[in-house]
């Protein structure tokens, strides 16, 4: 105990920076609960706690006026003890690494959770992708990958899509690291195009995962998800497959919100007509069938199914206790402050589907992926929907029996299980030498 002790105190300056972190503060007072339940030994405690790695690099770039830019970019290596790192890379103006560490360890349980043979980590650029042309953003992801090569490998960290990236990111990544090792490695990220070895099913994965996990949801509190009611907060990819897979359920999509606006039909916003606007117009906004409205007083309308599948910090203590849905499906990745959860598991009356279940379902057709890259062998989407659908009604099995069973809410269970699993697995290896 002592020596750990003395570690972490030399490393006080990188603690320091971490705990500064909003988002960061939000992870580990979940931990620090989670712990305390599970009444962790210090020494695990610490060892789930802390990253094994943070890398951070200067990313120069050519921009396309000639100027050279800066970017700062940033690898969270949570932890490898079950197995390759796995995460996504994100591009956004908000990443910094306390940021990008919380994410990283919402990767962990979230791979735990689903018990899948990864570790857990996470990437981000701080840049603004919106405003950078293509050339600007293949030069970012080039180098940013060039930096990584030390660190990454299919047996050793694995990247994958995440805000602000997609698959034509994925694919210079498998480019640049390719090219380097001389022959196609697939394996090194996943959320690739189809044509490089991507999985069938990938880009729906996550918005199918929150839409399935939903209605399973409502369907297991006594109500059917024909005609149900659902506001989706965000409309990228997880937002807008969320939108699209509870239409094929036959909901209802009442309200949808971009980073510009939202937009509203009682009747429900026909799908089919809104994606092909939004293919052509690049927003939800301006679309005819739909009244424009305010994106944040969208989330306390009545509804059954509220999906923020936008950035974190969405839910908060502000608007918690006025929301009016049944299911709380969290397709983002920590869209609940704390003091939101408070007072929703004081209300009740929500049935929150945390984000490491809710939205497992991209990781988790990652790691299917990752299997076919190995196999080199691939599955059609049946299959790969299918599995991934057994995978999380078992998880889902798994959350809600444990959170019955110890009278905790749905996300201190979902998190109770995965760290478990982490702590038994640190255990089992020891510690080396
Ligand atoms: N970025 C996604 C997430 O937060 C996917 C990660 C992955 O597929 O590795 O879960």
């Amino acid at each position: 105990m002592r020596a750990i002790g003395r570690r972490i105190h030399t490393n006080r300056a990188v603690k320091e920076i971490l705990l500064q972190s909003p988002v960061f503060q939000m992870a580990a007072k979940q931990f620090d609960e989670v712990a305390d339940f599970l009444d962790l030994d210090d020494r695990l405690r610490e060892r789930c706690k802390w990253p094994k790695r943070l890398i951070t690099v200067t990313v120069p770039i050519r921009m396309d006026d000639g100027r050279t830019e800066i970017f700062f970019g940033h690898r969270v290596q949570h932890h490898l003890t079950r197995g390759a790192i796995k995460g996504g890379l994100r591009y956004h103006p908000s990443v910094d690494l306390g940021e990008i560490t919380a994410l990283a360890l919402w990767m962990t349980w979230k791979c735990a959770l689903l018990n899948l043979p990864f570790g857990g980590g996470k990437g981000g650029i701080n840049c603004d992708p919106r405003t950078m042309s293509q050339g600007e953003l293949e030069r970012l992801t080039r180098r940013f990958t060039m930096e990584m090569i030390p660190f990454i490998g299919p047996e050793v960290d694995v990247m994958a899509p995440d805000m602000g990236t997609n698959e034509q990111t994925m694919a210079w990544m498998t480019d640049t690291y390719s090219t380097h090792s001389g022959h196609l490695v697939p394996s090194i990220v996943t959320g690739k195009p189809l044509n490089l070895q991507g999985s069938c099913g990938r880009t729906r994965a996550t918005g199918h995962g929150v839409a399935f996990t939903a209605s399973n949801s409502l369907h297991k509190r006594g109500y059917k998800v024909q005609g149900a009611k659902a506001i989706v907060q965000g409309f990228g990819n997880v937002g807008s497959h969320t939108a699209y897979t509870l239409d094929s359920y036959d909901a209802l999509v009442i309200g949808v919100s971009d980073v510009g606006g939202a937009i509203w039909n009682d009747k429900g916003l026909p799908m089919d007509k809104l994606r092909k606007h939004v293919q052509k117009h690049g927003t939800i906004l301006g679309f005819k069938e739909s009244e424009p409205v305010d994106p944040q007083e969208i989330l306390t309308r009545e509804c059954d199914i509220l999906a923020p599948c936008a950035i974190d910090r969405t839910i908060t203590g502000e608007n918690a206790p006025h929301l009016k849905c049944k299911v709380l499906a969290e397709g983002a990745n920590g869209p609940t402050t704390p003091e939101a959860d408070r007072i929703i598991n004081e209300r009740g009356d929500i049935f929150v589907i945390p984000d490491i279940l809710c939205n497992a379902g991209g990781v988790t057709v990652s790691y299917f992926e990752w299997v076919q890259n190995l196999q080199h062998y691939s599955w059609t989407e049946r299959e790969v929907l299918g599995k991934m659908e057994a995978m999380l009604q078992s998880a889902q099995a798994r959350v809600t029996g444990f959170a019955k069973k110890n009278k905790l809410p749905q996300r201190s269970a979902a998190q109770a299980i995965a760290i478990e699993t982490v702590a038994e697995a640190k255990s089992s290896r020891g510690l080396f030498p």
